[in-house]
């Protein structure tokens, strides 16, 4: 079941098709057997415009599926005409205008021209048979009997048509939400978290749970440098690379932030600076023994930290600018170490 799941999702436009084609069959062997006949060649042309765009034109566009909408309202529209409004044949027309917003997603407000379109079309066939009293065949004899299953089954079909593109639709647009949503709080290039995400983060904690943290400020030394030597790609090789260790260093509880270019916080909620320091330093001699390799040459970098500790009550800004001036004193003083 979740492996058809998966392949009308990736393949959702030939599903329908298939489904059409196949719902178009069994309704020939209907009308035949029912001897109705011009039903029957109505069904043979619309599975006949089915096989040619699965199997011919081989095309599952959403061009395509435009142009099954008007197969789908012709034949819902003819269909009806033909039977009159008990057959439920107009069904098809209702469920389309709501289905076809799933099937033309790249024609965004477009789509609803096509829904009016569907809609305009069931009143108007209603219209026509109800206040114009048309109707094609005279076959109430024949089939009146099997009315309730024309009815209950063409209700069925559409119903499980919409409830599937609804499904459907609804599982894309939470996909698509929790990828906008990861986006938004990681950075794309190291995956680590984003300026924006830590400021959220440390603002949303209550005021009462805050207490004593370590935030470290790092910075890679001389990185103009390995851009300019190196080019840009290598730069971004050993910005991954540095992101990596810093993310074993601060694990699962504590945040790893990409701050800015080639700056990066770390971020330890609950945590006295005695405790970070070492792992700080221990950072600092990983990524100095740390190779990048970029087109058979490899690339060594350094970085310098400073550490900077806030109480429960302390401005985080405050505490980000203390760790930034420690950042700075390391770099004066030669860099590749870390100050607390
Ligand atoms: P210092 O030791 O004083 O920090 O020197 P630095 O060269 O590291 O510092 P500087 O601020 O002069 O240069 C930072 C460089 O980082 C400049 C910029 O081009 C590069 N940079 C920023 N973001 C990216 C990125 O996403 N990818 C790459 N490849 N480079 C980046
Ligand atoms: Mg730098
Ligand atoms: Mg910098």
């Amino acid at each position: 079941m979740k492996k058809l799941i998966e392949w009308v999702a990736v393949n959702r436009n030939k599903a329908f098709l298939t489904v059409c084609l196949m719902i178009h069959i069994i309704y020939i062997i209907v009308f035949f057997r029912l001897q109705i006949r011009l039903l029957a060649y109505l069904n043979i042309f619309s599975a006949s415009f089915y096989a040619y765009y699965l199997f011919i034109k081989r095309d599952t566009s959403e061009e395509s599926m435009v142009s099954t909408y008007y197969e789908i309202i012709l034949f819902s529209a003819l269909s009806e005409l033909a039977l009159g409004p008990s057959y439920g044949f107009f069904l098809y027309i209702v469920g389309m205008s709501s289905t076809i917003f799933y099937l033309i997603p790249s024609y965004k407000h477009k789509r609803f021209i096509y829904q009016i379109k569907g809609i305009v079309s069931a009143l108007l066939t209603e219209s026509l048979i109800m206040i114009g009293h048309i109707r094609l065949l005279d076959t109430e004899q024949i089939i009146g009997k099997y009315q309730p299953v024309f009815f209950l089954t063409n209700l069925g079909i559409t119903a499980t048509i919409v409830l599937a593109a609804t499904f459907f639709y609804s599982r894309e647009t939470e996909s698509v939400w929790e990828t906008l949503r990861y986006n938004m709080n990681h950075d794309t290039l190291t995956g680590l978290y984003t300026r924006r995400f830590l400021e959220k983060h440390i603002e949303l904690i209550p005021q009462n749970k805050r207490r004593q943290y370590v935030i470290s400020m790092i910075d890679i030394d001389f990185f103009k440098k390995v851009n300019d030597t190196y080019g840009h790609e290598a730069g971004d090789a050993v910005l991954v690379n540095v992101s990596s260790c810093l993310q074993e260093t601060v694990g699962t509880q504590n945040l790893a932030v990409r701050w800015g270019g080639e700056e990066f916080i770390l971020y330890f909620p609950d945590a006295t600076p005695d405790i970070i320091y070492p792992m700080i330093e221990k950072l600092r001699m990983q990524v100095e023994n740390m190779v990048t390799e970029v087109a058979g040459k490899e690339i060594h970098v350094t970085i310098t930290g400073g550490v900077a500790t806030g109480l429960a009550d302390s401005n985080y800004e405050k505490v980000i600018r203390c760790a930034d001036e420690k950042l700075y004193l390391g770099k004066q003083r030669g860099r590749n170490c870390v100050i607390v």
